[in-house]
């Protein structure tokens, strides 16, 4: 049984993610900075990372990833997903 953070290892979560950056344009948070590192916001979690829906995921810079999982702390924030 793999932990979650070992399952965002995984091709297929690498291969979403990309794909939600790309779609993102590589930022979709409000403070426009460009130089902090960029981490997938899952809305909703899964067993699996790459099972969340697109529109379940957003591209979000660290610090406001931190931000928004401090407002909407989930069951499983402790393994928050990057
Ligand atoms: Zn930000």
């Amino acid at each position: 049984m793999k932990t979650y953070m070992e399952k965002l290892k995984h091709p297929k979560w690498q291969k979403k993610r990309l794909y939600i950056l790309e779609r993102d344009n590589f930022t979709f948070c409000y403070c426009n900075d460009k130089e902090t590192e960029l981490q997938i916001h899952h809305l909703k979690y899964h067993k699996d990372p790459w099972e969340a829906k697109n529109e379940d995921l957003l591209t979000l810079c660290k610090d406001c990833h931190q931000l928004v999982t401090a407002y909407n702390p989930s069951p499983r924030s402790e393994e928050h997903t990057f």
